[in-house]
């Protein structure tokens, strides 16, 4: 029985392992909090594991992040500032500390403090106990802390965009992260309990637009039609979300274009019209699960806006791709005996990994896009050819201290997507 051994040699408190289990490490606290008033001196507490303790122990590291904060210089990012344009452009999100993580006294570790720029205070010990901070700075485009809205962040992200179709462009916007950091949230729309406010999200707000330039003098000569379709990836198979999630094959022809057959495509003339197929597709993403986060964070979700000319043979013009990418929380369920469950990771890290190249390749101008190596970068191949790619990341990240793993390995690929592209670079 372990029940007085040495606290550091428990097993790395379930907190890391996302927010499903977010119960365990209060339990796990309490119970060892019980026994420290018996027969643990109260010094030996602290030597628990980084993320484990929910309650006294972290009100330094609480202290030391206050502190922090006011030496940092704050300029959050405000509706009127100057929008350039990107052809690859990664930004962070940052959502607030919800009700739980707030009663269980979640310590926020990440500051924001504006021209893309953000930081991550990761609460570290020493070898002989003291504790200190290892702050991380990380630089992008733009970065958006608690207090942004989905339409503050659309407009610097999905907003620019919008026109780049009307120009014939494939332009793609991706929520990426893990699971609970707000991918959903920022796409499909604000939750006020469990109904999802689907005009409040990137969908509808691009859709808006769509139509704003549709009905523009601009682009009134182009004759075009806009068409919607909603389809999920999961574990590599493509299903539509406006069809029952009927199976879709996909195919490629001998010039390289990927098709997804028989994928539902609705003509629509209205945002209204695209909402209601947002919550359609929604609501069939989510059906036939036993909770809804689960299964849904295991599978990218694309909603497509496409335009096409209306006399020409119904031809192509723009394509804007909104993907709300699967949890990134690799690794999460390694120890699952489920060998269902290890297949899905794999398929999710395979499908995350073939993104960032692909987006690597675009910004390298590379001739050699690997997009055959996932499901998700096969159907959104054309977002990854040539002068007409438009990509935007929004890398979304969840404030707390047991999140600090997961958000660090979430910047870190935001990170990547950005490096080596240097026009980017520059102008973030
Ligand atoms: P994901 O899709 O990444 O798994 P969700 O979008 O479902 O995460 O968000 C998890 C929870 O956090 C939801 O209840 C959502 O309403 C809330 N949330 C996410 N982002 C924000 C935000 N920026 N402001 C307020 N609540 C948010
Ligand atoms: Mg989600």
């Amino acid at each position: 029985i372990k029940e007085n051994g040495e606290p550091e040699k428990m097993p790395p408190p379930p907190a890391v392992k996302g927010r499903r289990k977010s119960v365990a490490p209060q339990e796990l606290n309490k119970g060892s909090k019980r026994l420290s008033c018996v027969i643990k001196p109260p010094e030996i507490q602290t030597k628990r594991g980084k993320f484990g303790e929910v309650t006294r122990p972290n009100q330094k590291f609480y202290e030391m992040i206050q502190d922090f904060r006011e030496t940092l210089e704050i300029t959050p990012i405000s509706a009127t500032d100057l929008i350039e344009p990107h052809r690859i452009c990664v930004c962070v999100r940052k959502r607030p500390l919800n009700k739980q993580e707030i009663n269980k006294k979640e310590i926020d570790v990440i500051s924001v403090p504006g021209r893309g720029a953000l930081l991550v205070h990761e609460p570290k010990q020493k070898v002989d106990l003291t504790k200190y901070l290892d702050n991380q700075t990380f630089h992008f485009d733009y970065s958006f802390d608690e207090t942004a809205t989905n339409d503050l962040v659309y407009k610097f992200t999905a907003k620019p965009l919008v026109q780049s179709i009307f120009e014939g462009c494939m332009a793609t916007c991706f929520a990426y992260g893990q699971t609970g950091s707000g991918k959903t949230h920022t796409m499909g729309g604000d939750f006020t309990g469990r109904q999802q406010n689907s005009a409040k999200g990137i969908y509808a707000l691009a859709a808006q637009d769509v139509f704003a330039c549709l009905n523009h003098r601009r682009y009134s000569n182009l004759d075009l039609s806009a068409y919607v379709s909603f389809f999920e990836i999961y574990n590599g198979k493509v299903y539509d979300l406006l069809n029952k999630k009927a199976k879709l094959r996909v195919l490629e022809d001998d010039r390289q274009q990927v098709q997804v057959v028989g994928l539902e495509e609705v003509y629509v003339t209205t945002a209204e019209d695209v909402i209601r197929v947002i919550q359609t597709g929604s609501a069939c993403r989510t059906s036939g699960q036993t909770s809804a986060n689960a299964n849904s964070s295991r599978s990218h979700a694309v909603l497509q806006i496409v335009l096409r000319r209306n006399d020409r043979a119904t031809s192509l013009h723009g394509k804007f791709s909104l993907v709300d990418l699967a949890g990134n929380e690799r690794g999460t369920d390694v120890s699952s005996n489920d060998r269902s469950t290890l297949v899905e990771t794999a398929e999710i890290n395979r499908s995350l990994l073939a993104l960032k190249e692909c987006i690597r390749s675009l910004g390298k101008n590379s001739d050699h896009i690997p997009f055959r190596m996932s499901t998700l970068t096969k159907v959104l191949r054309d977002s990854f050819i040539g002068e007409k790619s438009r990509t935007c990341m929004i890398a979304m990240v969840s404030p707390g201290m047991a999140s600090c793993e997961y958000t660090m390995n979430t910047l870190r690929y935001a990170d990547r997507v950005k490096e080596l592209n240097a026009n980017s670079k520059a102008g973030g």
